[in-house]
């Protein structure tokens, strides 16, 4: 489409000053999708993706070779980016302190494409206070053989759990096979309740439906169920980003919907970058996500977690 052209991607480059270095390289071999037409991409959703996306420390997918060549994943700053991806200083739990990547405009979308970033992933925690998350996130994970209506049936039962305890959350359509249940926080509460929290709900929901959900990470045990990872809500772990393109065949996009739309989905990877850039363009689905005031509270805690 004309919002994906090469040209408007180095056009786009070149007003956020960020040198692209070959922009005719093949990024998705599959689709035949170039470096400045991911560029494109991102320029397209930049309005819609930042205010998820900034400010906050992200670990990189890098494939310098293009997509379904050797790729990895870059949590640390070790230098030779270009200026707009920059640096904030975490101290880590043994106490040494490392470099972590943050980006606060589109100018560091361009910047970590013309890096070969195939796929932003998140904290769930903001630079300014890396001990609080203001998200959580139900990251659900199908067995092999599990379709797409299980998928939106999980997430679904995931959404009345927490609006039954005040949390309302929006679904995240991954890219790959699961959808993630995303709740916003204010950020009060510090990590470790909001582990125990996140591992109470999701041990729950196992409890209360065993043939269906498993909430450990055993793979013998999870044949044909529904993985509920709640490890994502643990600091310094990661999960995709919304709008972030993946690695992966067909060059999905994760992709925000509302409740509604779920119904309609159907499969996690059915949003293609036009697709997706489509999507930027219509009425925001996660109405009210940055006005929403809502923690996890001692109540809520004690409800999932209690025998
Ligand atoms: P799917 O819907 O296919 O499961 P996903 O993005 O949820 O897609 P998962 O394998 O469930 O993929 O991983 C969840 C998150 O965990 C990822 O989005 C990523 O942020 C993080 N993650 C997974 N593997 C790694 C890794 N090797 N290094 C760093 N982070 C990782
Ligand atoms: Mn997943
Ligand atoms: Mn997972």
């Amino acid at each position: 489409t004309a919002l994906l052209n090469a040209k408007a991607g180095s056009a786009a480059a070149d007003k956020a000053a960020v040198r692209l270095t070959s922009p005719d390289r093949v990024v998705y071999p599959g689709q035949g999708v170039t470096k400045a037409e991911l560029v494109a991409y991102y320029a397209a959703v930049a309005e819609r993706m930042l205010p998820y996306v900034a400010n906050r420390p992200l670990s990189l997918l890098r494939c310098p070779q293009g997509r379904a060549n050797y790729c990895f994943f870059q949590k640390h700053d070790t230098g030779g980016f270009p200026d707009a991806m920059k640096s904030l200083l975490i101290t880590e739990k043994d106490g040494s302190k490392e470099d972590y990547f943050y980006i606060d405009d589109l100018a560091g979308l361009i910047a970590g494409t013309q890096m070969n970033v195939l796929e932003w992933h998140l904290w769930g925690a903001r630079n300014k206070d890396v001990e609080k998350p203001e998200r959580i996130i139900f990251d659900i994970d199908p067995d092999e053989g599990l379709g797409f209506a299980d998928v939106r049936a999980a997430a679904t039962d995931i959404r009345d759990v927490l609006n039954a305890l005040g949390l309302k959350s929006y679904p995240l359509v991954s890219g790959g096979k699961g959808v993630h249940v995303i709740a916003p926080l204010t950020p009060r509460v510090a990590w470790p309740e909001v582990k125990a929290f996140c591992k109470g709900l999701a041990q729950r929901l196992a409890d209360d439906q065993p043939d269906r959900y498993i909430a450990t990470m055993s793979k013998a045990k999870r044949k044909g169920k529904l993985f509920i990872d709640y490890l994502r809500n643990e600091r310094g772990s990661t999960a995709i980003a919304p709008w972030s393109s993946r690695s992966r065949e067909g060059a999905p996009v994760a992709v925000p919907v509302s409740w509604d739309e779920l119904q309609n989905v159907k499969s996690a990877n059915q949003f293609t970058l036009a697709a997706a850039a489509e999507c930027a363009s219509e009425a925001d689905p996660w109405t009210d996500y940055f006005e929403i005031t809502q923690s996890i509270t001692k109540p809520m805690l004690k409800a999932v977690t209690q025998a």
